[in-house]
């Protein structure tokens, strides 16, 4: 047997599609026919993704916005009929791998959070505005056109931290949870209609280098020997390792396929 995905007639939309699991969303997607629209609050990073993907013939525009800000995701996609809406943008914070610089004028790229115990309300609100409310935000601007148009996909990426729980990331564990509960009554609300509704839960996914800095950094490399002595298959996260599944869920192959959160996380979910 042998099938093409074929997304031709298609606009997606994928938030913080400018580095990382985003980007590789986006140039999949256009590499199976659809139109992207790319999001990202960086907006020399979007436009970036739109060349690559124009370069390679494909169809692609920028849509740069904070996903945190109602106002400016209904001014940027309420005119757009979004058939597929990949919610990726997310803050992860220090409590992950890395402290990110964050991005000039940006708010929530990286914020010092560590133990829950030194942590104040206004922390909590920074992961919750993006990896919760940026769910939420975008979802329900998109939402509308698909009901119209009577099918749509709406893909999540979630955490693990979420599933498993992070220590030093409980308010990201908590938003990410979140998102996905949301997802899955949505999926519930949503399903008679031919729009599905899916989450997919990654674990470390290396967008930031580690490997390579870990070669020359003895702390970072104890700390990622440790962290793969959880994967089944020993290594980091890619991010083609993610696009491939959001690809598939975003196609007429996944039309029975709903509610549900897939983990691509090399087995880490099962071996904690
Ligand atoms: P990952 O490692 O999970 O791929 P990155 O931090 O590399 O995450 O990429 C996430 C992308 O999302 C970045 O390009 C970032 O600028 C973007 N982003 C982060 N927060 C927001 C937001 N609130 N709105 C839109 N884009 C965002």
């Amino acid at each position: 047997m042998s099938f093409t995905i074929d997304l031709g007639e298609r606009t997606a939309l994928v938030t913080g599609g400018g580095q990382g699991v985003g980007r590789a969303v986006c140039l999949s997607l256009a590499a199976a026919g659809a139109r992207v629209l790319v999001n990202d609050f960086v907006p020399e990073r979007a436009d970036e993704v739109v060349k690559e993907i124009e370069a390679a013939g494909g169809t692609a525009a920028a849509r740069p916005f904070d996903v945190s800000d109602y106002a400016a995701v209904t001014g940027a996609i309420g005119a757009d009929q979004v058939d597929i809406l990949v919610n990726n943008a997310g803050n992860a914070g220090p409590g992950g791998w890395d402290v990110k610089a964050p991005a000039a004028g940006s708010k929530g790229v990286s914020v010092s959070v560590g133990a829950f115990a030194t942590t104040e309300p206004a922390d909590w609100d920074r992961y919750f505005a993006v990896n919760l409310y940026g769910v939420m935000n975008c979802t329900r601007v998109a939402l509308p056109g698909m009901i119209a148009a009577g099918e749509g996909r709406v893909i999540t990426i979630v955490s693990d931290a979420g599933r498993v729980g992070e220590p030093n990331m409980a308010p990201y564990s908590a938003a990410k949870a979140g998102a996905a509960g949301f997802m899955r009554a949505l999926a519930r609300e949503v399903g008679g209609g031919g729009i599905t509704v899916n989450n997919v839960s990654l674990s470390t996914v290396d967008t930031m280098g580690l490997e390579e800095r870990a070669r020359e950094d003895d702390q970072l490399a104890d700390r990622l020997r440790r962290q793969l002595k959880r994967y089944m298959v020993p290594r980091l996260g890619r991010p083609d390792d993610v696009a491939g599944l959001v690809t598939f869920l975003a196609s007429p192959l996944a039309a029975w396929i709903t509610g549900q959160t897939y983990p691509v996380n090399g087995g880490y979910s099962v071996s904690v």
